[in-house]
């Protein structure tokens, strides 16, 4: 019997958010002191571990450094002052992406043609600090500073274990274009993977995870970002409850499921660039979760969330969802 390990046993574990037109505004950075329209501020909130979290600190370590005398050597979780963490940065990224596809943003990443990706600029006006698309007004590029400042987010309940985590294959080139381009050729959408049940892979050497039902903690400072883009962060990062993020390594093999629960929400008043002492308002509970609303339906009016984006990228992200996760090659 001949055994075809070209032919993926599961069906694909994601899909596909199509690409918005891209709209470009006149935007405001750090240079000027803005008045009610713009706010900044500091939002913490806590991540609830829902499938083992594995981000890698880069580098190996000794079994029995990390806590695993067991295990000779071990991909270990990435750690601050020794605790284990989620860096900002890796956050920040899975966010952005969430941002650009449900809001009019230009394509950021890819590692396609951009001559395939639909909708996009041509090189000489790409996103400026003075005119940009709401993804790169708030998370910056290309000389402007980003608005948006995630901080690690380190471990407060739980703990990690070892994990065998399936080697998976990714398609073939040849495959690839078929996968990822419409008939016409095009550049089909942005890629999410959908969450799932995680299956390990017994024979694979073990890293280190951070285990489901954990609690994680982190702040993001945010500096004058308008009612919209606001809303916009916050829709991002699953604060209406209808999605749950995915983050970090093994994204096919189900791992990275998190939800966010915001804890408090900090604003500074709007004059704060000219009093010592900056006066703040704290918002949480119910209050915290009506100003939150707010700003949403102020980005939902603004057209910086579209519809259709956010249902497909809603159906991708959903969870519970018991799909099997496949372990060789999808
Ligand atoms: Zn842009």
């Amino acid at each position: 019997m001949s055994r075809n390990y070209e032919r993926p046993t599961v069906p694909k574990p994601y899909d596909f958010v199509p690409i918005a037109a891209l709209v470009k505004r006149r935007t405001v950075g750090h240079e000027r002191i803005l008045g009610n329209d713009y706010a900044s501020g500091r939002l913490t909130y806590e991540l609830r571990v829902l499938t083992p979290v594995f981000v890698s600190s880069g580098s190996y370590a000794l079994g029995e450094d990390v806590g695993y005398p067991d295990a000779p050597l071990v991909r270990a979780c990435y750690r601050v002052d020794g605790i284990p963490a989620i860096p900002g940065s890796s956050l920040k990224g899975v966010v952005r992406s969430i941002a650009e596809a449900v809001s009019p943003s230009c394509v950021t990443v890819t590692r396609l043609d951009r001559r395939l990706v639909p909708h996009q600029p041509k090189r000489r006006d790409e996103c400026r600090p003075e005119e940009a698309c709401p993804g790169c007004s708030i998370f910056g590029r290309m000389g402007r500073m980003s608005k948006v400042f995630f901080g690690d987010a380190r471990l407060v309940s739980g703990q990690t274990r070892l994990y065998h985590l399936p080697a998976l294959y990714a398609p073939r080139a040849h495959r690839a274009r078929a996968t990822y381009q419409t008939k016409a050729g095009k550049f089909k959408g942005r890629k999410f993977y959908f969450h799932g049940r995680p299956r390990e892979a017994p024979d694979q050497p073990p890293v280190e995870v951070i285990v489901p039902g954990s609690l994680v903690h982190g702040t993001i400072n945010f500096e004058n970002l308008s009612h919209a883009e606001m809303g916009l962060l916050f829709f991002a990062l699953g604060l209406d409850g209808s999605f749950a993020l995915k983050l970090g390594g093994g994204k096919p093999a189900c791992l990275g499921s998190l939800q966010i629960n915001p804890l408090r929400l900090e604003l500074l008043n709007s004059d704060h660039f000219l009093s010592a002492e900056p006066p703040v308002e704290t918002l949480e509970g119910d209050e915290m979760v009506a100003y939150v609303g707010e700003q949403m339906r102020a980005a939902v009016g603004a057209k910086m969330i579209l519809k259709a984006q956010v249902e497909k990228l809603r159906e991708i992200l959903r969870y519970p969802n018991e799909r099997e996760c496949p372990v060789g090659m999808y």
